[in-house]
């Protein structure tokens, strides 16, 4: 059995650990729980040990869980998969978070789709920082230009950048990232959010400079 409990109890300590030895303060790092293929049960135990920012993939079973967990009434829900233009009415309506604009259409529409009467969608552009021809996210050359249109959304807080590096290039990426953020808060103050580093890797996303990790299967038990 899974002690999501437990789990959640070592990751906050390896977070801390990581952050001490890297001269860190640890509240400069917050976790988020990806819980996607997970059901509602487990979120909530996530819940009841303190959690409560949690990562969703997968539209259709996130917006199940989002009913289902009604009741918990803190809880934030981050959309970090990939977006079809058809669903981001559902996103929009459903999430506090989105990681993974990668192109103007999608800011757009998320930004249409979001109620004036609600906060901000607050979300962050997902960068494919390592090149890969399967990976969704802008290139570092296309960073500008979907920048200044979020500037333009009324609806969409531009919060920060979000990557998932190449395997075993993990390093060197997250750097660069660092660096990529770095430069867009000189002129975006309230970016707060380089979301990097999930379970295999979370260590060296901290130390690069990560402000928030999404961790699934050392929470909640690898996934079918
Ligand atoms: C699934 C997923 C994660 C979590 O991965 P684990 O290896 O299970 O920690 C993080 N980020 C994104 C974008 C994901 O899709």
């Amino acid at each position: 059995m899974t002690n999501i409990k437990d789990n959640l109890v070592i990751i906050k300590q390896q977070i801390a650990h990581v952050c001490q030895l890297t001269h860190r303060a640890c509240d400069e790092v917050s976790l988020l729980a990806v819980s996607k293929t997970k059901p509602a049960s487990m979120i909530e135990q996530a819940y009841q040990a303190g959690q409560r920012e949690f990562g969703e993939s997968y539209l259709q079973e996130s917006i199940e869980k989002v009913q289902q967990l009604k009741h918990l009434p803190d809880i934030c829900w981050h959309f970090i998969g990939p977006i079809q233009s058809n669903k981001t009415r559902q996103i929009a309506e459903n999430f506090s978070w989105v990681h993974s604009i990668d192109r103007i259409k999608i800011a757009t529409r998320l930004n249409e789709h979001r109620s004036s009467q609600n906060t901000p969608l607050k979300v962050c552009i997902q960068v494919n920082i390592s090149n890969e021809q399967t990976k969704s996210g802008v290139s570092t050359d296309e960073l500008a230009e979907l920048t200044k249109v979020i500037d333009q959304c009324s609806n969409l807080e531009l919060r920060g950048l979000m990557a998932i590096p190449q395997k075993n290039a993990e390093r060197a990426a997250f750097d660069k990232m660092y660096q990529l953020f770095n430069q867009l808060k000189q002129t975006h103050p309230q970016m707060d959010t380089l979301s990097m580093g999930m379970s295999g890797d979370m260590q060296d996303a901290i130390a690069a400079g990560s402000t928030m990790v999404r961790v699934g299967t050392a929470i909640f038990g690898s996934r079918n």
